[in-house]
C-alpha cells in the first residue's frame, strides 16, 4: 500500500486512486502528480473506502477488481455518503457494461488498457463538471414574490423590510426556496436542514413551518408561498 499524507495545499485537487496492480497504481500516481494533482493511493477496497472518508478527495479513480472489497461495493458505499466524482477502471469491456457502472453511481468509466492522456482528460472533465455543479447549488440570492433571501448575509426581506428569523427558520426557508416547486417530506426536510444527527422528530418541521408562515405570510392560515402538500409534506412556490 502506497499512502500519502492528506494534502496541505488547498488549491491543488486531490485524487484518490484505488488500484491493486502496483505498476498501474504508480503510473497513475506519477501522471496525476505531473498534472498538478495531489494523489492518495490505496491498494484494496477497504483502505480505499477509508481514504475516501478520511481524506475527502475531489475525485476518485476506482478499479473494479480489488482485494478485500470489490470496486462496485466501494462505489455504492461512497455514493451513499457523497457526490464526489468517481471514475471506474475495468479490466475488460465485457466485465462490466456502462449501465451497471452508472447504476452504482459512477460518473464515468475507462476500459483497460487506456492511455494516460485519456485518463487525465477524463479526470479533468469530471472535476470541471463537479465544480460547475457546486457553483449551481451555491445560490446566494433568491427573490420570490415580495420575499428576498440573501444566503451570505442570512437576511430575509419582506416587501423591502427585514424579517428576523431564527437560524433554523432561515435554513428551512432557504432550502425550500432554493428548491421552489419541489415537494419534500418531513423526513427529507429533517435530513437536509437539521442533518443526520437530529432526533427531534417530524413535529419540529411543522412547528418551524408555522413560525415561518406567521412571519412571512399575509394570512398564515391560508399561505400563498409556504404550502402544505396534503399527505406528502411541504413546498415553496415563487
Ligand atoms: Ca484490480
Amino acid at each position: 500500500m502506497i499512502s500519502q499524507p492528506p494534502p496541505t495545499e488547498r488549491s491543488a485537487k486531490t485524487v484518490l486512486v484505488v488500484e491493486d496492480e502496483p505498476t498501474l497504481a504508480s503510473t497513475l500516481s506519477y501522471n496525476l502528480r505531473k498534472n498538478g494533482f495531489n494523489v492518495v493511493s490505496e491498494a484494496d477496497g477497504v483502505a480505499g473506502l477509508n481514504a475516501a472518508r478520511r481524506d475527502v478527495p475531489d475525485m476518485i479513480v476506482l478499479d473494479l477488481m480489488l482485494p478485500k472489497m470489490d470496486g462496485l461495493e466501494v462505489c455504492r458505499r461512497i455514493r451513499a455518503e457523497s457526490d464526489v466524482p468517481i471514475l471506474i477502471l475495468t479490466a475488460k469491456s465485457e466485465e462490466m457494461d456502462k449501465v451497471v457502472g452508472l447504476e452504482i453511481g459512477a460518473d464515468d468509466y475507462l476500459t483497460k488498457p487506456f492511455s494516460m492522456r485519456e485518463l487525465i482528460a477524463r479526470v479533468k472533465a469530471l472535476l470541471r463538471r463537479s465544480a460547475a455543479r457546486a457553483e449551481e447549488s451555491g445560490v446566494a440570492k433568491i427573490v420570490a414574490g415580495q420575499l428576498e433571501l440573501d444566503a451570505r448575509g442570512r437576511v430575509v426581506l419582506r416587501g423591502g423590510a427585514e424579517v428576523l428569523l431564527k437560524p433554523k427558520e432561515f435554513d428551512l426557508l432557504f432550502f425550500l426556496a432554493k428548491n421552489a416547486g419541489q415537494v419534500f417530506t418531513r423526513d427529507q426536510i429533517l435530513e437536509q436542514v437539521w442533518g443526520y444527527d437530529f432526533f427531534g422528530g417530524n413535529r419540529t418541521v411543522d412547528v418551524h413551518m408555522r413560525w415561518l408562515r406567521e412571519k412571512l405570510e399575509d394570512t398564515p392560515g391560508r399561505p400563498k408561498q409556504l404550502l402544505t402538500v396534503r399527505g406528502v409534506g411541504y413546498k415553496f412556490v415563487r
